[in-house]
């Protein structure tokens, strides 16, 4: 729970309104204090409206604008003056750590894509021509990537585990590294 939504659960905008002075008649109407009124033209009941001013919100709205406060210190006031003043907000929840598997399965798509051109453009362009020493480790390397890819979708829950643990142990760290060159060389990755 937030120091706002513990505010407004102790203690109405009307509620409010009455404790610091206002007077309040038997239809929830008040002369309205932001404006220069006459007639009471505030509406108060859980929140607030001025049929004169246009002036409208909740209790911490309304203790904001009353004492000149911001709307953190009107929501201490109001837990100040109706709770006690004992509130400690909820922790917010740590941000959730980036997912390892989903980064892995990122990286191995990422691959496979540049892996796939290098191929291409190492093939040999005929029956003839040689195969070349470049070309068998690109299609080495696209195999093992492939093979490593389909562990991490397909594999069991241990394969799985060894295969992000493998990847978190430094191969990410050479892959955000390689690609700060124009050339990834495999070899600086795995
Ligand atoms: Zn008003």
């Amino acid at each position: 729970m937030t120091i706002y939504e513990k505010a407004k659960s102790l203690v109405t905008a009307r509620e409010a309104a009455e404790h610091y002075g206002l007077n309040v008649n038997s239809r929830g109407m008040a002369v309205c204090p932001f404006h220069d009124d006459h007639n009471p033209s505030m509406k108060l009941d859980e929140r607030f409206h001025c049929f004169g001013c246009a002036e409208d919100g909740d209790v911490i709205d309304f203790t904001a604008k009353y004492f000149n406060l911001t709307l953190r210190e009107a929501a201490q006031k109001l837990i100040d003056d109706f709770g006690g003043g004992e509130f400690t907000p909820d922790e917010p929840s740590p941000p959730k750590p980036p997912d390892p598997a989903k980064r892995c399965h990122d990286v191995l798509l990422d691959l496979e894509i540049r892996l796939h051109r290098q191929k291409r453009e190492t093939a040999p362009q005929s029956m003839g021509d040689p195969i070349t020493a470049e070309y068998a480790q690109n299609c080495q390397m696209y195999d093992f990537i492939v093979c490593l890819a389909d562990l991490l979708s397909n594999g069991t829950e241990q394969e799985k585990t060894e295969a992000i643990s493998y990847f978190t142990n430094g191969v990410l760290d050479c892959y955000e590294e390689a690609l700060q060159k124009e050339v990834i060389e495999y070899g600086d990755i795995f």
